[in-house]
This record gives C-alpha cells, sequence and structure tokens, in this order.
C-alpha cells in the first residue's frame, strides 16, 4: 500500500517523459484556448456590419479585411487583397479624391474619424460609408500600418437628408420655408456683395385670398397655395431662391440678375398666376398676386433693407388697385 506523503516531504523530481507530456498538454490545452479565442474573434468579425481593414501604406497592400466587406461592397475579399485599386474602384467618382486624401492625411493627424464617402456596390447600389482609419504606433523603421473600420451609414445619410428636408421645407407648398428661403438669401446677398454681382429680390401677395378662403372653403385656398408655388418653380431659374414666407406671402431671390432681367421674371410669373383656372362645384375662377421688387444698391449693407424697399413697393402694388408689379 502506498504510503501517504507528508505536505513536508519534498515533491519528487519528475522524470523526462512525464515532463514531456505535461508541456504536451499545456500546449494541447494552449492551442484549445487560441482556437477558442480564434473562433470567438472570426465569428465577432463577422457579426459586426463593419468592415474591419488593415491596409501597408508603403506596399499599397491591403493585409486585412473582414468578412463584411464582401456583405457591403458585393466584390470579392481576395481580389481586394491581391489588388488595392479594387477599393478605388468601388468609390463614386465624385468622393474618390476626398476619400483618397483623407486616408493620406492619417499620416500626417495619426486619426481620421470623420470621413465619409460614397461607393458602388455590385448591385449598383450607391452606399455611404463612414470610413475612420488610424495608423499604428510604430518606432523607427517600422513600417506604417494602417488600421480603420467602414461603417455602412446609408439609412443614417437618408434619414438625415429626410429631416433637413423636412427642416427647410413648408409642408403645403414644398418650397423652402420662411427660415430657410432666408438663411439662402443672406447668403446670397453677401456672395453678391463680395463679388460685386447684382442681385434682384422679389415679394409676392396674393390679392384677396381671404375671400378665396371664404368662398370656396381653406382646402381650396390650399391648392391656390400649391398652385402659385408651382408657379413660381416653373418661372424661376436654376440658382434662382423662392420660398413661401407667410401665409399667402412668397419671396424669389435672383442672383446674379439686373433689375430689367428681374422685372421679366415677375412680369411672366404674374401671367403665369392670371392663367391658372380653379374650379368649385360648377364655378370657376382665377386669382391674381401683387409683386414688389427691388434690386441691389450700393448703398445696402444689408439684405433688411433690400426686403423692406420689396414689401413698401409690394403694398404701393396693393393701393394702386392689385394684380400689378411695382419696383421700388
Ligand atoms: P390682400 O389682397 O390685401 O393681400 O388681402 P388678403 O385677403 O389676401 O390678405 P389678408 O392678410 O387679409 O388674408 C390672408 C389670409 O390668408 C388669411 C388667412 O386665413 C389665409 N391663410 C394663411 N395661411 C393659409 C393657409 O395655409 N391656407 C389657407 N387656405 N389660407 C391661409
Ligand atoms: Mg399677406
Ligand atoms: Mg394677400
Amino acid at each position: 500500500m502506498a504510503k501517504e506523503r507528508s505536505p513536508l516531504q519534498p515533491i519528487p523530481q519528475r522524470p523526462e517523459a512525464a515532463q514531456t507530456l505535461l508541456a504536451l498538454l499545456h500546449a494541447q490545452g494552449e492551442v484549445a484556448r487560441l482556437s477558442e479565442r480564434d473562433q470567438l474573434f472570426s465569428s465577432l468579425l463577422d457579426s459586426v456590419n463593419a468592415v474591419l481593414w488593415a491596409f501597408d501604406w508603403e506596399t499599397r497592400q491591403v493585409l486585412y479585411v473582414s468578412p463584411a466587406y464582401e456583405r457591403i461592397y458585393g466584390r470579392s475579399a481576395s481580389l481586394l487583397m491581391a489588388d488595392f485599386n479594387q477599393w478605388r474602384d468601388a468609390i463614386h467618382p465624385d468622393d474618390l479624391d476626398h476619400a483618397e486624401r483623407s486616408l493620406a492625411q492619417v499620416l500626417v493627424k495619426g486619426t481620421v474619424e470623420d470621413r465619409e464617402y460614397r461607393i458602388i456596390n455590385a448591385d449598383g447600389q450607391v452606399r455611404w460609408l463612414s470610413d475612420k482609419c488610424y495608423i499604428n504606433q510604430r518606432r523607427k523603421g517600422e513600417r506604417v500600418i494602417i488600421v480603420g473600420i467602414a461603417e455602412d451609414i446609408t439609412d443614417k445619410k437618408h434619414l438625415e437628408g429626410e429631416l433637413k428636408r423636412l427642416a427647410t421645407t413648408d409642408v403645403l407648398t414644398q418650397s423652402s420655408n420662411r427660415r430657410h428661403f432666408f438663411e439662402c438669401a443672406h447668403h446670397a446677398f453677401d456672395r453678391a456683395r463680395e463679388n460685386g454681382t447684382p442681385l434682384s429680390f422679389l415679394l409676392l401677395d396674393i390679392d384677396d385670398f381671404k375671400l378665396i378662403n371664404d368662398s370656396y372653403g381653406h382646402p381650396e385656398g390650399d391648392q391656390v397655395l400649391q398652385r402659385i408655388a408651382d408657379s413660381g418653380k416653373t418661372i424661376l431659374r436654376r440658382g434662382d431662391l423662392f420660398g413661401r414666407i407667410g401665409g399667402e406671402e412668397f419671396a424669389a431671390v435672383f442672383p446674379g440678375c439686373e433689375a430689367e432681367v428681374a422685372e421679366q421674371i415677375a412680369e411672366r410669373l404674374q401671367r403665369e398666376i392670371q392663367r391658372l383656372s380653379f374650379s368649385h362645384g360648377q364655378e370657376r375662377f382665377g386669382v391674381t398676386v401683387s409683386q414688389g421688387l427691388t434690386s441691389l444698391r450700393n448703398e445696402d449693407t444689408s439684405l433688411d433693407s433690400l426686403f423692406a424697399r420689396a414689401d413698401a413697393a409690394m403694398y404701393e402694388a396693393k393701393r394702386m388697385g392689385k394684380n400689378q408689379i411695382v419696383s421700388g
């Protein structure tokens, strides 16, 4: 019977074979642990809906790209690893310059996190990416490895666009709302002052609109507002600004436009609106507007003075019997 060893007795030296066996078992345990960790990493990388990548700056070689690359780009990861141009080819032509320049910026800054660009995936769909990149902490002589994480932010971008549209658009007429119109108008004014270029400003108010509402009802009045806004959008040129700035009041800015040309546009708009025809049951009715027009002068230091002149001109048109344009 084996005699129990006292805890004070020294542990006998293990024979060599036992040592090797223990080392082997230890190594196997280590291998199992590593492979477990490997599996954990690859399932993590597989489930993250963002592309993790590593890039050797000098050799221009993609060293690693995670599985999401194939899902988001719809392109083969092995082709990308073989040829970096695969990445460039996928980028929207309008964003290629920005994507490349912002990648190079990481060499100077160490981190570039505000990097967004569009790609065209294999199905021809445009997708927005937020592609943050970082540089490795390298010692002298070590190669430059850039690592990054590219996330598909297409849905977020669409939502942002929709929110922006809602914040800047008048719901009823789908033209710019007052706040957005004046924001753009102030920019146009500043540019005109800086460049010494002409600019004209127009106010338009529907004549006897209260009577239209009272006679035919509010929904009919709404239709009048929509059709007048449509006329504005039809007549105005590309680059002109147009918005609904009040209940039945609209405004326009014509950048780069001399007074005579602005007058011609206003007259065209006046005729277009006079031609509109509305029906209410058997009855048909039309609508007229009064317009006040003015152009940028040397002494104008802010848009407010143009607005005040156009407003005074518009009220003059009302006073003189409505359905006309007055320049002030
Ligand atoms: P004037 O020729 O002097 O401009 O007279 P007017 O009746 O057009 O002007 P007034 O300011 O007396 O009335 C404007 C009316 O516009 C009153 C208001 O109920 C109506 N209005 C404002 N916003 C809307 C809208 O969104 N829809 C409709 N249907 N009516 C509106
Ligand atoms: Mg009014
Ligand atoms: Mg009115």
